[in-house]
């Protein structure tokens, strides 16, 4: 039987029975080659030579690793290992498993490797991300003489983009011109793309508008860049331009503005967007409608979310995961265990994602046990899924928030994976809500030395010492932070108001309607005072007067988005803020104070999970 037959029906071919066979073949190889073609046009078919053998073989098992190397020592041993389309074969299929030094080395024992073999090296790299190393070989390609071609360009652009600072862009660009590959599109696509990942928007725009033979591709491109980006608006102004043009927008750029949407929390264009699909007709695509149900669950309208997934006629895991998911966000933790019953019953497998929302769900409702039970199945013997860091942070989390912190620490203890910031983290927020300073303390030390520059890990043992009035050790923190370059991330809260966004950061002054807003905040304040509201000083970190505090306080980001949203937005609507940071104790006070004496839902995303405000109590049950 011919080998490359062998290969292609027994993958689990044995390479050792195949080397025996190989050896014959060797050592006629040289020798044969004219009796060889011979036999080709005169006589009957002839059989494959080594070459095509081997062609084949590296085919087959492209996706193995171990029988790769084993087949390149077969080919040294048949002194094929010169065949350039033989080794780029097997230097690519080694590249793409993400195998780097192994395929570097074989191609550094080439003689004169062509251009081909130098691309397939440079996007080898740039798959894995190793960009920088992207970049030294096409410098090592320029030094050797060799002509990059357009099929060189696109992936050194890529690389560019992530490491080159904003000057390598127009360095890069040069180059391309000077290569006479400027009007490639594919290439032009990468450089509109690049300079969009720069934030040169003008340059990205100018790429795009000089293309002739933009495509769908070139479009999407873009779309996903700026909307990945969260530039909004330019995504939107495209998308638009893209309907005026008659070009059908396909389900990846759908997906991509769609989750820009879900990204800033902006559900006035989302549920525009939403019109455009039914109006094109592109919804009952698996594709979208996940899309869809993402948008809706992170903009907290999970009855939107929850009419699409209705009216989906195919459901996928992704499908379930997103709704459960949706549900344990917004504080509907029961909704979300049902539904991850009905995905039994519906025969539908659940994935990590999905055990993650399940547990997130039992978290932020106290469910304990119901979380130790769901992660006890998920982690039996002989089970597909097992638990990853995530789930064991979030279980680490489900007894901390209880209250139950001897039993997260002692968790932490027996967990068979090492455990990460994101674990220790979940117990540090534990510890600051509990006000267990001395757990606390003990917790700090290992995540100073796993994350020394995560603000947040400071933030969070800076307020456990505020709240104890230790200002001393908030002090010591402080000066940590500053020994160590620790940058606290600037706290911000966003307002949509007719399709725009409006940012806010603590004590902001420069919105146009600053004055206005000001106003109304204080004019909220008195109301509120009057019916109870004191301010919490507490989680103010700096030893300063009961005035000060209460100033600083006043003008928190969610504060005058609450404010903003007051004047701006139609009173029957409920005003919707997105936070980049946790809430604090006292702006989640106030909030539900508003929603009382106002009679306005608030609805606020922080960086963990929605708050719905309404007549004075938050869904989360204050339990956070
Ligand atoms: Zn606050
Ligand atoms: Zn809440």
């Amino acid at each position: 039987m011919p080998l490359f037959t062998i290969a292609l029906t027994q993958t689990t071919i044995n390479l050792c029975t195949l080397h025996e066979r190989l050896q014959p073949l060797a050592h006629r190889s040289a020798a044969s080659v004219h009796t060889h073609t011979r036999t080709r046009s005169n006589g009957p078919r002839s059989p494959p030579s080594n070459k095509q053998c081997f062609a084949s073989l590296l085919n087959a098992f492209s996706k193995h690793p171990t029988q790769l190397m084993q087949i390149h020592a077969l080919l040294l041993t048949t002194g094929l290992s010169r065949k350039n389309s033989l080794i780029t074969s097997l230097i690519s299929a080694l590249l793409l498993m993400g195998h780097t030094i192994y395929p570097r080395r074989l191609f550094d024992t080439l003689h004169k490797p062509r251009t081909f073999l130098w691309n397939t090296l440079v996007r080898g790299y740039v798959k894995n991300d190793l960009c920088a190393e992207a970049l030294t070989v096409y410098d090592r390609m320029h030094r050797a003489g060799i002509r990059p071609d357009e099929f060189t360009f696109p992936f050194v652009i890529k690389a560019c983009a992530e490491v080159a600072g904003i000057c390598g862009g127009p360095v890069v660009h040069a180059i391309v011109i000077k290569y006479g590959l400027a009007f490639d599109t594919i290439v032009r696509t990468e450089l509109m793309i690049m300079y969009a990942k720069f934030g040169d928007l003008g340059a990205a725009d100018y790429v795009f508008e000089s293309m002739t033979d933009r495509d769908l591709i070139s479009w999407n491109a873009l779309i996903t860049v700026y909307a990945q980006g969260g530039h909004v608006d330019k995504a939107l102004a495209l998308f638009e331009g893209m309907n005026l043009e008659g070009v059908r927008p396909d389900s990846v750029t759908l997906a991509s503005i769609l989750s820009a949407c879900a990204y800033l929390g902006s559900l006035e264009v989302g549920m525009w967007i939403h019109r455009q699909i039914i109006k094109q007709g592109l919804h009952k695509n698996l594709f979208v409608d996940n899309a869809l149900l993402d948008m809706y669950a992170k903009c907290g309208s999970m009855e939107m979310a929850g009419w699409v997934f209705d009216k989906m006629c195919q459901r996928n895991v992704v499908s379930w995961s997103t709704m459960i998911g949706g549900y344990a966000i917004n504080g509907e933790s029961e909704k979300a265990l049902e539904l991850f019953s009905c995905m039994w019953s519906e025969g539908v497998q659940p994935n990590q994602v999905t055990y993650l929302s399940v547990l997130f769900a039992c978290s932020h409702a106290g469910l304990v046990r119901q979380g130790q039970m769901y992660f006890n199945y998920m982690s039996r013997p002989g089970s597909k899924i097992q638990p990853k860091i995530e789930h064991y942070a979030c279980m680490v989390d489900l007894f901390g928030r209880a209250g139950y912190l001897l039993e997260a620490y002692n968790f932490i203890t027996r967990m068979p994976i090492e455990p990460d910031s994101g674990v220790w983290g979940a117990l540090l927020g534990a510890c600051t809500i509990h006000q267990n300073m001395e757990l606390g303390q003990h917790v700090a030390d290992h995540l100073f030395s796993l994350a020394p520059k995560a603000a947040a890990y400071h933030v969070l043992m800076s307020n456990i010492y505020a709240a104890a009035g230790r200002w001393a050790d908030v002090e010591k923190i402080r000066q940590r932070m500053k020994d160590h370059g620790v940058k606290k991330v600037a706290a911000y809260s966003s307002v949509e108001s007719n399709g725009e966004i409006h940012v806010f950061h603590g004590g902001d002054q420069s919105h146009p309607q600053c004055v206005k807003i000001y106003e109304v905040l204080e004019e909220l304040m008195k109301q509120l005072r009057n019916v109870g509201y004191t301010p919490r000083t507490s989680v103010v970190l700096h030893d300063v007067e009961m005035e000060e505090k209460e100033a600083v306080l006043g003008t928190h980001s969610e504060k005058l988005a609450i404010a903003f949203g007051l004047i701006s937005l139609r009173s029957e609507l409920p005003i919707r803020i997105m936070k980049n940071l946790r809430i604090c104790n006292d702006c989640h006070t106030f909030s539900k104070f508003v929603s009382k004496v106002v009679g306005r839902e608030i609805v606020m995303r922080d960086k963990n999970r929605f708050h719905h405000f309404k007549g004075g109590v938050c869904s989360c049950k204050d339990f956070w």
